[in-house]
């Protein structure tokens, strides 16, 4: 079905009549809107489908068949509201503007790179937040992207004008081509930027490059052999920096520092962060090892008075010796986090060859330390924790787990002691 394409000189945002000639169901994909003219591009040339709206039906998409079919996509559900007659179109000439600027962003950041670098630009992407082109180069210096970048403002700021040449096969040899035309094309339409670069390319293009307004080239990174280079023009340039501004604003308020110095402020400030966990660990580490000091002494002095005949021999909790297994059990509850009760575990550990049982009431978790030799932990507790709800596991040497309340920590610990 021929559709005449008027996509390249209407931009504006005014309904535009025009006549559904079908709706076309696709399989699983909503349906297909043919129309007897259409102010929507089609996806191609690396530039997305337009959006908008036929007759307040949103469009999903814009794609052109291999036969040259314009479909115009919309959801199944929407298909059902529409019917071949009169049609308003109205085109998202915002979003159309938008692209058409990064569009032709990228013939000038193209075009420039190979003039001050010799690369050709492979591929591109033009994405819904930032653009890409991949340069045939395995790394273009920080340098050349900022001459490049400067290089693209001079010629926006001289407001050349793009030209569209509409030309024959045969005769687009006369034109010094930055990439290969489309081969089995009746018409080669070539973009040119005044006298500065020329390229084949089917997409929606500004009329001059005053039109970018400006051009960001964000970085650089290698991808595949290439150089991948993300930019923003236009009005992008403009949201990103008031973004980036009213973070600026906010660091500098915080750190009492000059926007432009905030940098500096925030290094060293991580500096200062850095030392501070520094000092932090170390604490940490002399505070648990004075507790798991404590708490061997404790065990050793229950220990002798339950020799000594005077404990009831019962084991129970905090710091009392009994045995599983024929093995010492050491055993405390703490009013502590479990990474704290981890700390006091790890520096018991490695005094002693006794079972140290130690619980967080805070985290209602547990964990089971042993450094003696031929001792399995998970027959000795992996049930009993089970029994009372608790969900865990571990090795041979340490085992850990937790429960949904403290009462079933607390009759766990009853249970296996
Ligand atoms: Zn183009």
């Amino acid at each position: 079905m021929n559709t005449q394409r008027l996509y390249y000189d209407y931009t504006s945002a005014e309904p535009f009549s025009a006549e559904i000639l079908a709706i076309c169901p696709l399989e699983g994909r909503g349906a297909a809107v043919l129309l007897d003219k259409t102010i929507f591009y089609p996806e191609g040339g690396g530039q997305d489908g337009d959006r908008g709206s036929i007759n307040g039906v949103p469009l999903l998409d814009v794609k052109e068949t291999a036969d040259a079919e314009i479909r115009h996509l919309v959801s199944a559900g929407d298909a059902e509201k529409l019917k071949p007659g009169p049609a308003i179109l109205v085109l998202d000439a915002r979003r159309r503007r938008d692209l058409t600027v990064q569009h032709s962003a990228q013939h000038l950041l193209s075009g420039t790179i190979l003039r001050l670098a010799g690369k050709h630009t492979l591929s591109m992407h033009l994405g819904a937040e930032t653009c890409t082109i991949d340069v045939d180069a395995p790394e273009l210096s920080s340098d050349t992207l900022i001459r490049a970048e400067d290089a693209v403002m001079d010629v926006i700021e001289q407001d050349v004008p793009l030209i569209i040449h509409l030309c024959p096969p045969e005769d687009v040899t006369r034109f010094p081509l930055r990439k290969v035309p489309p081969q089995g094309e009746a018409v080669i339409r070539v973009v040119e930027i005044k006298d500065y670069d020329f390229s084949p390319c089917c997409g929606t293009h500004c009329t001059s490059t005053g039109q970018l307004g400006i051009l960001r080239v964000l970085g650089a990174e290698k991808y595949k052999g290439m150089t991948r280079i993300t930019f923003i023009a236009g009005r992008r340039v403009q949201t990103q920096s008031r973004l980036l501004w009213r973070n600026g604003e906010i660091i500098s308020q915080a750190l009492k520092t000059p926007v432009a110095e905030t940098s500096a402020g925030v290094l060293a400030l991580l500096d200062r962060n850095a030392a501070l966990e520094r000092d932090l660990k170390a604490l940490r580490e002399a505070a648990a090892e004075q507790k798991a000091e404590a708490l061997l002494n404790k065990a050793a002095t229950d220990d002798k008075a339950a020799s000594g005949g005077k404990a009831d021999g019962k084991p129970s909790t905090g710091g009392t010796i009994s045995l599983v297994a024929g093995v010492p059990v050491i055993a405390e509850t703490y009013n502590a986090s479990f990474d704290e009760v981890l700390r006091i575990g790890r520096a018991a550990q490695k005094k002693t060859t006794a079972i140290l049982l130690l619980a967080s009431r805070e985290d209602r978790k547990f964990a089971a330390l042993c450094s003696g030799k031929g001792i399995d932990l998970r027959p000795l507790l992996k049930e009993a924790m089970e029994g009372h709800g608790g969900k865990g596991g571990g090795g041979a040497g340490f085992f850990q787990g937790v429960f949904d309340t403290e009462a079933a920590l607390e009759s766990f610990l009853r249970d296996v002691l």
